[in-house]
């Protein structure tokens, strides 16, 4: 069968570029080897400029359906009270944070694409793709293997995507000494109106709380991987994790009566990219094209990027070759200055500091990133960097 695009992965990439494009009239598959979406411990808090990129997509209203504004940012030093930030007023886009249970968004946007026209075909593995004009799709599909071609694959397979190497992609890679552990946790006391995120500098450690609603809350602990004995990862690790927060800086109140809501799962936060996302007849959108590092939640906000950069290319011209050059152009942009966004916060708030360079430190991470807020990736996401 021949479609216009074939997306792989329905994911929150791959189901809002669906949807976009079905809108529009265009013949879209998507393939999604998953047939029920389960907790994989990823991305639930949407920044104020992701949330400007749904409302410019039409996506929001679906979005908000199982999602929810949060309208405060909470950011302290050890512990809280902090600089406690009104995101609506002090954005340029005027929205707060959109939070949600992640495998349920995915769901809702599958669910929009099929509502806009998409054929949407779940358990299905794609186990090959041969680039070019058109493309070709191979998919396990039923225990049967499948052929399908395309003007156009959109591969939105995540961070360990495998279309990255049938696109004959080179992936570059950043180690890093940081770790992210997460958990859902529920009867969470903290305030549910805001985000937390509470840094401390001298250790390179962070708690960050995002609240779904309900007394949940998707709790992360960055630590350097060497220098924390136990690794957090695992069920039995979670009283570890509480006393990681609490050596932190959360309140030992907010986990009174705290337990488990899902899996926990630790990552390293390494970032892997592609510098060019396209090739004859494939583009890479989403953690496929660059999956940032975790620890500063861009990750869905630039998947909304993408969407919007990809799709108003191939809406706007019916040279897809071109289109999908003039997105891996304007994906490349964003991507370096979103990454050295990140770089500097990170080394500001992470590296572990001694002596005079450490005092000067402890006082210029609130400057960036307190009231002043000088490099505001929670509310400019890449054009942020214009100010380094
Ligand atoms: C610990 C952690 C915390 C994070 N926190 C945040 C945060 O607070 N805010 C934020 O914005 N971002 C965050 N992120 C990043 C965010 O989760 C990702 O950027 C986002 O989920 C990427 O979406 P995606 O659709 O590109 O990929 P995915 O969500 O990985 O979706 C890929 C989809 O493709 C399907 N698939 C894969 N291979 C195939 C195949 N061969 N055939 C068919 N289907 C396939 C998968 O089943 C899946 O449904 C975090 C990430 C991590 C790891």
């Amino acid at each position: 069968m021949a479609y216009d695009v074939i997306v792989i992965g329905g994911g929150i990439a791959g189901s809002a570029l669906a949807t976009v494009l079905a809108n529009q009239g265009i013949e879209v598959l998507v393939l999604e080897r998953e047939r029920v979406f389960k907790d994989r411990v990823r991305g639930e808090a949407i920044h104020p400029w992701g949330v400007a990129e749904a409302r410019a997509l039409g996506l929001l209203p679906a979005m908000l359906t199982c999602g929810r504004e949060v309208r405060y940012w909470t950011t302290s030093f050890g512990a809280p009270p902090g600089d406690r930030r009104d995101l609506i007023l002090t954005t340029p886009h005027q929205a707060g944070a959109l939070t949600f249970y992640h495998p349920t968004m995915q769901e809702t946007l599958l669910q929009a694409a099929a509502r806009a026209g998409a054929s949407v075909q779940r358990g299905a593995a794609v186990i090959h793709v041969e680039p070019g004009h058109p493309a070709t799709v191979q998919a396990e599909m039923d225990g049967q293997l499948e052929t399908l071609r395309a003007n156009l694959v959109v591969a939105a397979d995540g961070r360990l995507a495998r279309s990255r190497g049938w696109g004959g992609f080179i992936v570059q890679r950043k180690p890093h000494p940081l770790s992210i552990a997460g958990v859902l946790l529920e009867g969470v006391q903290a305030p549910e109106d805001s985000v937390h995120v509470l840094y401390y500098p001298p250790r390179a450690r962070a708690a960050m709380l995002f609240p779904l609603g309900n007394q949940r809350f998707r709790t992360y602990v960055v630590y350097p991987t060497e220098t924390t004995p136990v690794s957090l990862g695992g069920h039995r690790n979670l009283t570890h994790l509480l006393a990681v927060c609490q050596e932190i800086g959360v309140p030992p109140a907010w986990f009174d009566g705290a337990r488990l809501g899902g899996p926990m799962a630790t990552f390293d936060c390494a970032e892997a990219w592609v510098e060019h996302p396209h090739a004859p007849g494939l583009v890479l959108i989403g953690d496929a094209a660059m999956a940032p590092n975790p620890i500063w939640g861009c990750g869905l906000s630039s998947v909304l990027r993408d969407v919007r950069t990809l799709a108003g290319a191939l809406l706007s011209q019916t040279n897809w070759r071109q289109a999908g050059h003039a997105y891996a152009l304007a994906h490349e942009h964003d991507r370096r200055a979103l990454l050295r966004a990140e770089d500097v916060l990170t080394r500001l708030l992470f590296e572990m500091h001694t002596g005079e360079e450490g005092l000067r430190l402890r006082v210029s991470p609130r400057q960036v990133i307190g009231p002043a807020r000088r490099l505001d990736i929670v509310g400019m996401g890449p054009d942020a960097a214009r100010v380094l």
